[in-house]
């Protein structure tokens, strides 16, 4: 059966009632799944039976995942020095015209196995933990699918499944389900990537992601914990739209820990930190100010000025330096080989919405796509073996 689905994701044959017929007529894929000729081909209804039961239960498809990057490891296909990471939405099965306002939530006669998964994962950090913004609508057959209008047209219910990547030969290292929003998809890169190194000591000396991957935190994370090369895009807000100075005005001096302004005056920091103890704020005194001509283009409202850094701003400074060089250039490129996966997953392997409900359905079908394309860069790269002469 799990040979079956593999042909299923490998073709984009989504219905599991016409791979059964498939798997009938084409010798081929008889031949793969060892039915042999006159093999009888299990009913597409024992697909859904395992899969709420043992599949789940041994984490099989994540399992069949391992053992396909395993081989690509060994066919010295994982480079194992620079990583991308990305995610992308998929449509969950749930219809948009039937989502309930999320203010009012889910009736409580409402039961159902999605509905089940949902509640349970209501705590996970990659799905209801992930926010606390209750989501304008919320839909009855697939609860923990996130309405959003992140691709700019009509808004839909949909999962992000995330990609991690080696960029030598674009072999996924590992993927995961989580909801459609930007820390979820930060966290399932944390996750990931702390996988690979327990699971197959796959240390990335760099790592390639946009800006949803470039606050300062995750940075840090990268940079302080993991001595990771930042190759990704930071995520910068404090660049001020009224005409008045902004932060990248002012210089930091290593050295001596300061900021010099355009004027040419010290800000210090007492050292205090703000925002839950990730931020310092350096400051002018109020008399420096008082008699500077730039005191208008600067603070024309306060009496001084402060400028506020992350405790990991080395991290980001580390960041915006490669980004600037020929490597982050380098970098952006490589990172484009996750999109084009994506697009790979969504055009050829036609996963552009799911079939399966619930958190686990979307894991279980992310899980088998992500092996397909595996195999197919693994049938792609390792040349055949040469026939010998009878
Ligand atoms: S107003 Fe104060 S901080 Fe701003 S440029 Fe003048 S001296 Fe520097």
């Amino acid at each position: 059966m799990i040979r079956m689905l593999i042909v299923g994701y490998c073709f984009g044959i989504r219905s599991e009632r016409r791979l059964c017929e498939e798997v009938h007529l084409n010798l081929a894929y008889r031949w793969f799944c060892r039915l042999g000729l006159d093999g009888q081909v299990p009913d597409h209804s024992t697909f859904s039976k395992n899969r709420h039961g043992r599949f789940r239960d041994s984490d099989l498809f994540r399992r069949v995942f391992e053992a396909v990057l395993r081989r690509c490891i060994r066919e010295r296909l994982v480079g194992g020095e620079g990583f991308a990471v990305d995610a992308s939405l998929i449509k969950a099965d749930a219809n948009r015209q039937k989502g309930i306002e999320g203010e009012k939530g889910l009736p409580p006669e409402a039961t159902s196995r999605a509905i089940e998964e949902y509640l349970a994962v209501l705590d996970d950090a990659a799905f209801g933990a992930a926010t606390e913004v209750t989501p304008k609508f919320v839909s009855p057959a697939d609860p923990a699918a996130r309405w959003t209008g992140a691709h700019g047209g009509q808004a839909f219910f949909a999962y992000s499944t995330n990609y991690l990547i080696d960029v030598e030969h674009a072999v996924i290292v590992d993927v995961e389900a989580t909801t459609a929003i930007r820390q979820a998809e930060v966290l399932a890169a944390r996750r990931m990537i702390e996988r690979s190194m327990d699971r197959f000591g796959l240390y990335p000396a760099r790592l390639m992601g946009d800006s949803a991957y470039g606050s300062a935190e995750m940075l840090g994370w990268m940079v302080y914990e993991h001595g990771i090369e930042p190759h990704v895009t930071v995520f910068d807000k404090s660049a001020r739209k009224d005409g008045t100075f902004s932060r990248a005005d002012f210089t930091y001096d290593h050295q001596n820990d300061v900021y010099r302004c355009p004027g040419g005056t010290t800000l210090r920091t007492s050292g205090t930190l703000v925002n839950d103890g990730t931020t310092m704020l350096y400051r002018t005194l109020q008399h420096e100010c008082a008699g500077c001509a730039l005191k208008p283009k600067c603070c024309p409202n306060t009496p001084a000025r402060k400028v506020p850094r992350s405790i990991h701003e080395g991290a980001r400074d580390m960041a915006r330096q490669i980004a600037s060089s020929w490597e982050g250039a380098t970098s952006r490129r490589l990172r484009k080989k996750v999109e084009m996966l994506f697009a790979h997953l969504k055009r050829i392997l036609k996963l552009d919405r799911l079939r399966l409900r619930g958190p686990t359905g979307a894991h279980d079908e992310f899980l088998l796509a992500a092996t397909a394309q595996n195999l197919r860069k693994l049938a792609k790269l390792i040349p055949l073996p040469t026939l010998k002469p009878a």
